[in-house]
Order: C-alpha cells, then sequence, then structure tokens
C-alpha cells in the first residue's frame, strides 16, 4: 500500500511535524525536504506511529482509510522530487579497472587520480525520467572503427550502467563545505538509477571534457527513495582505502551499506533474463566522501539534488553493472532465455534494476527502475 501523504496532511494528522501542509501536499519532495534530517524524522516516527496496529488514528476512520492507503497496483508514480542538479560519480573500483582494462591496459587501469578523489562529472537534470518512461535510442556522431571518418546515426552501442543515487536536503552555502562527519545528515535516501549510455557517441566525444551527449538523452529513476535512517541497520564497514586519502576525505564508522542489486533484459515479447547480480557494498568511495569533495571546494548543494555512483560493479564477471563490462567491449555476447545474443541493447528491449536490503528477517524493498528502447527517429 502507498501512503498519501497529503490526505493525512488534510486530515491534520501530521500536524506539529514543522512541515507545512502545503510541503506535504505539493506534487514533489523539494518543499519537504527544505525541512531537513530532523523534520523528516519527525514525520517518519509519526507515520510509523499512525500505521501501529494498535494506534486508531487512520485505522478507525474508514474514509480516511479508504483516500490515504492506496494499493500500490492502481497508484501511478510520477518522479518524486524536481532534480535541480545532477552528479554522476565513476566510485566502483572494478567497474573503473574494468574501463581501464578495456580501453588502456590491466597495468595501468586505474588512473593516477582514482584512489585519491572520488572522480566524477556533472551531469543532465532535465532527461531525468521517473521508472517506467520509455527511452529513445539517441542520434549522434560515432566513428564506426578507430580509423573512419566520424559519421551521423543511430547509436549503435546503447548500454545501460547499474547505479544508486541518493538525494540531498539543502547542504551547504556557497563558498561553505561539507565535512564528512556532516554529510550523511544531508543526505535524504537512496534511489535505484540507470545512466543510459551511448558507448559510440561517448568514445568519439569524450576527450577532453568527459560524458556529454552520450549520456544526456535520458537517465532512469526509481519513483521511491529510501531514507538513510531506513537503510541504518544495513550499515557495513568501509573498505580500507590505500594509499590514505587526504584528511578532508578520511571517516571514521560504517558509512557503506548492503543493498542487494541485480538487472533484467526482457526483449519485445520475450522473457526476462537476469543479467547481472551486484551489491551497493562495492563501492570504494562512500556517500559522504562524495559530498564531502564534491562540496570541498564550497560548491552548494541544495534540496533535490541527485548523487548517482557510477556504474556498481563486483569482483566477478556475472556481477558487472554494465553490458560494456558483462559482454565485454562486444567481445563475449550475453546469451537471452529467448535465445538471442546481446553485445549492447536492442530496441524494444526493457531493462529493470531492483533493489533491495535483507537481514534477520528484515526486508526493505527499492522497488525497481525500468524503461523500455523506443527505436530512433
Ligand atoms: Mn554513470
Amino acid at each position: 500500500m502507498v501512503v498519501d501523504l497529503a490526505e493525512l496532511a488534510d486530515a491534520g494528522l501530521l500536524d506539529r511535524m514543522g512541515i507545512e501542509r502545503t510541503a506535504l501536499k505539493s506534487a514533489t519532495l523539494n518543499a519537504m525536504l527544505k525541512s531537513g534530517k530532523e523534520g523528516i524524522r519527525r514525520l517518519r516516527a509519526r507515520l510509523s506511529e499512525l500505521l501501529r496496529t494498535e494506534n486508531s488514528e487512520i485505522r478507525d476512520n474508514a474514509a480516511l482509510l479508504h483516500r490515504a492507503l492506496i494499493p500500490i497496483g492502481s497508484a501511478t508514480m510520477h518522479l518524486p522530487v524536481h532534480v535541480g542538479d545532477y552528479t554522476d560519480f565513476y566510485s566502483s573500483r572494478q567497474h573503473a579497472y574494468n574501463v581501464g582494462c578495456m580501453f588502456r591496459d590491466p597495468a595501468n587501469a586505474l588512473m593516477p587520480n582514482w584512489l585519491h578523489l572520488p572522480v566524477g562529472y556533472h551531469g543532465r537534470a532535465s532527461s531525468i525520467v521517473v521508472s517506467g518512461t520509455p527511452i529513445r535510442r539517441p542520434m549522434g556522431q560515432y566513428k564506426p572503427s578507430p580509423e573512419a571518418a566520424p559519421e551521423f546515426g543511430a547509436s549503435r552501442q546503447l548500454d545501460m550502467e547499474l547505479e544508486v543515487g541518493f538525494i540531498t536536503f539543502d547542504g551547504n552555502e556557497l563558498g561553505e563545505r561539507i565535512t564528512t562527519a556532516e554529510a550523511e545528515d544531508r543526505i535524504f535516501g537512496s534511489v535505484l538509477f540507470n545512466d543510459w549510455s551511448a558507448r559510440d557517441i561517448q568514445a568519439w566525444e569524450y576527450v577532453p571534457l568527459g560524458p556529454f551527449l552520450g549520456k544526456n538523452f535520458g537517465s532512469s529513476m526509481s519513483a521511491w527513495i529510501v531514507t538513510l535512517d531506513a537503510l541504518e541497520p544495513f550499515r557495513i564497514p568501509s573498505p580500507v582505502q590505500e594509499p590514505a586519502v587526504l584528511p578532508y576525505l578520511q571517516q571514521n564508522g560504517e558509512h557503506h551499506f548492503d543493498i542487494q542489486l541485480e538487472a533484467g533484459i526482457t526483449p519485445a515479447d520475450g522473457k526476462e533474463t537476469v543479467i547481472c547480480r551486484t551489491n551497493f557494498k562495492n563501492m570504494y568511495w562512500s556517500m559522504a566522501q562524495q559530498l564531502a569533495h564534491h562540496t570541498v571546494n564550497g560548491c552548494n548543494v541544495r534540496a533535490g539534488d541527485l548523487m548517482a555512483s557510477g556504474t556498481i560493479s563486483g569482483d566477478t564477471p556475472e556481477s558487472y553493472g554494465s553490458l560494456l563490462e558483462l559482454a565485454w567491449k562486444g567481445t563475449k555476447p550475453l546469451k537471452l532465455a529467448d535465445g538471442t545474443e546481446r553485445k549492447f541493447i536492442l530496441d524494444g528491449d526493457r531493462v529493470v534494476i531492483r533493489g533491495h536490503c535483507e537481514k534477520d528477517g528484515v526486508r526493505i524493498g527499492f522497488g525497481a527502475v525500468e524503461g523500455t528502447i523506443l527505436p530512433a527517429r
């Protein structure tokens, strides 16, 4: 069931949270996020109280119960926040290593900066869409072979990137910074994210300024944001970082999370094949380190900004988070359940990413982020 906060607000059940009713009834969560970690914590505690079996405030109000609790299957989900700014990191070591092996060599797979800072780039917020929105195959420039002249056409190397993103509260004023110790208090929660990528367009355009039209034709986000508070039971130790990172990136305690992730492809009229099983614990840099690094120069972060992890690849070939890696640059095509092969994504393919946490009988779902590829035009 989905709880409609607007109905609970209208019924006066969410007053005295320090959050305006208009914020709770808004089409996006941005106004609500202005109340910060403490406001959202009060709201979450109040919702937990209202939904307890022994609490009668909703339970014994049949009309409200009917309006405020909606079967999940009959709810139409929209993009939960207006994303003001979107940044994509590159924080899975295995992913960076795999890409380095493919395009450079294993001895120099990681770029010299990679172990010293969480590498990232500024993405495009306008083309972030909610799960379920179809994605049109992009047109663009690419080179059919390294020696060939550039051509214009539909991308032939459309790929997915399995990522987990986080949504921020208001973070810092311009010119101020967020420390690693403060960072998690500026994070609202996590989403599933597919950073669709046209590898052929990307390969030709990215030098020297990085990703551009190979990335900004569409990025898919799950409709559900799981609060960082809900993820508390799933904290796990952060990896040892060697060489030691500079003081502003150092952190104490457990800042990584055990989130089980998988991706599948369903061809048009076909059955789904799970192509990847990985975990958010395969991150080298934590969300706190990403946010501290992002703001260390004084760059301000605002409520509703999205920071994505980068492709999450584990250390086995089944756990690679992109087709580029799973099919190893097209040299090891994936076999799907219907007998067809994939080097990259075909028109009509539906790509889904799912995530959940599970421990001691407690399970928290992230739902899914999915999208179907439409032919170029
Ligand atoms: Mn990415």
